[in-house]
């Protein structure tokens, strides 16, 4: 990929990672601010579904922030836009509506193709990268 490109994505996922990170610092305040106990029955339900969904929302995100971290590394270590399982070109269409993704759109449609499928590709995969560390 030309450098132009992997400027242009290592941008946008940095972006990306900014904006959660400052999204998970406001729920973590959110957070404290509805720790004070109540004691209108009303407002405590409220108050603990709105813990629930933060929690939930931040472990969403924190996934999400992993995805884009190993992204990051891929943009650094030269594999970004390189298909994990087959090690084909990704298309940049691709990759603009998906920067995260780490396979070309054959391999993910295979992968999607059968549940069955993807446990045996991941039980043959875990050794293989364990014999790159
Ligand atoms: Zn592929």
């Amino acid at each position: 990929m030309r450098k132009r490109e992997l400027d242009f994505f290592r941008k946008l996922l940095t972006r990306r990672l900014e904006e959660l990170l400052m999204e998970a610092e406001r729920a973590k305040y959110q957070v404290k601010e509805t720790d004070q106990p109540s004691s209108d029955p009303m407002e405590l339900a409220s108050n603990e579904f709105d813990r629930d969904f933060l929690l939930r929302l931040r472990d969403r995100e924190r996934k999400l922030m992993i995805k884009i971290k190993a992204a990051l590394e891929r943009i650094e270590d030269g594999t970004f836009g390189t298909c994990e399982e087959c090690g084909d070109k990704i298309s940049e269409k691709r990759l603009h509506a998906r920067p995260m993704a780490t396979l070309c759109i054959e391999c993910k449609h295979e992968q999607e193709a059968s549940e069955k499928r993807i446990e045996y590709e991941e039980s043959r995969e875990r050794p293989r990268l364990w014999a790159h560390m």
